[in-house]
């Protein structure tokens, strides 16, 4: 077991989006010092920290550069390029560690992985080719959905073989990606749940969301979600299966398909999480801070909630209107400075308070 990291300390973090953004804030209110390191100068987390650095992923030799400037370092997004994390590792420990990465980049691998956990997913088939994807959808029916394993996210990287979807040209709408075909879940309801894992292994863990989409983009995220405790009971227990089977040091997020009751995970996170962000405002403890604590090797704080809470998330031109939006004083307003309100994008998000109901 390593020693905790003394505040003053640095932190490097990979990427520099908003999640990024809102660990560095965390961090900073540590006392610790944050570097990014980012692919574009001045994003929405160079802009809060102590320092930051921007080269392409490519280049090895400035990721090596900056990881030795760090006592250690993370992410805040999985799709880090095996070279760069070979270089990030080289110089400073990364946590979480190559094996969160490898297990949640790839769609075939994470699915196996789930199973093998002893947690539920939906059939699925891996596809290399048009006639894979074939015998995969007499397999698995219609509607069912193509993914590509690596690379997607917000819904990108996706086709859904409809009664009337051409095979070939679903096929080639995914770039003719190695890929999986999953079966459709008659889901009620999405719901989420992201927790915190130590070095030592405690967990925190926070209570269930529910989150709604459009899009393929989330949009509001409800928590508590409410469920009945045997829900909650199952949605810790996988937590705590990804979680130790991972041996993962940091947040994650689980999301999780409700099939009358059952819970399907559809994918793992191994990072902060969107469906995370309300315990910025609600928890005293938020998931931003319980990653810092992890990465750093301190005790984890409280996943508790003292408030209950709706998130919205404010995408694109949702954000025209933002005089309005701050004169809103029922709003715990984030934004994430970034200048360009392009359709789908995350510019930033507001938490709504209640009272927490037993
Ligand atoms: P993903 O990128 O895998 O998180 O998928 C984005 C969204 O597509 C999910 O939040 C669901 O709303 C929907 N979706 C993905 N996979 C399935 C599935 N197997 N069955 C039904 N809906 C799905």
């Amino acid at each position: 077991m390593t020693e905790p990291l003394a505040p003053g300390s640095v932190i490097g973090i990979l990427g520099g989006g908003q999640l990024g953004r809102m660990l560095a804030l965390a961090g900073a209110r540590l006392g610790f010092d944050i570097h990014i390191f980012d692919t574009a100068a001045k994003g929405p987390a160079a802009r809060v920290a102590a320092r930051s650095w921007a080269a392409p992923w490519e280049d090895d030799g400035a990721v090596q550069t900056f990881a030795a400037r760090c006592d250690v370092l993370t992410f805040e997004f999985e799709n880090i390029p095996a070279s760069a994390l070979a270089a990030a590792e080289s110089a400073a420990p990364v946590r979480p560690g190559r094996k969160s990465l490898e297990f949640t980049q790839d769609r075939l691998i994470e699915k196996r992985f789930i199973r093998e956990a002893g947690c539920s997913t939906v059939d699925f088939a891996e596809v290399n080719s048009v006639a894979g994807l074939e015998s995969a959808v007499a397999r698995l029916g219609r509607p069912s959905i193509l993914k590509t394993r690596r690379f997607g996210y917000d819904g990108k990287g996706q086709a859904v073989i409809r009664e009337d979807t051409d095979l070939a040209v679903a096929w080639a709408s995914i770039d003719e990606q190695p890929a999986i075909l999953e079966a459709f879940a008659p889901f009620r309801r999405e719901l989420s749940i992201v927790a915190a894992r130590a070095m030592d292994g405690q967990m925190a863990v926070y209570p269930l969301a529910e989150n709604t989409h459009s899009d393929g983009i989330l949009r509001v995220s409800t928590a508590p979600a409410r469920v009945s405790p045997e829900t909650e009971v199952r949605a810790v227990e996988i937590a705590h299966a990804i979680g130790t089977g991972l041996d993962h040091t940091g947040v994650f997020a689980v999301e999780l398909f409700d099939v009358e009751g059952e819970l399907i995970v559809n994918e793992i996170a191994p990072r902060v999480h969107n469906t995370g962000h309300w315990t910025l405002d609600a928890c005293a403890c938020s998931q931003f801070e319980q990653h810092m604590r992890a990465v750093a090797g301190w005790p984890l704080g409280s996943p508790q909630p003292h408030s209950a809470c709706v998130m919205t998330n404010l995408i694109g031109e949702d954000i025209s209107p933002w005089a309005d939006i701050v004169a809103d004083e029922t709003a715990c307003l984030h934004l994430y400075g970034k200048r360009d309100a392009r359709p789908g994008r995350k510019m930033g998000h507001i938490n709504r308070l209640s009272p927490l109901l037993d």
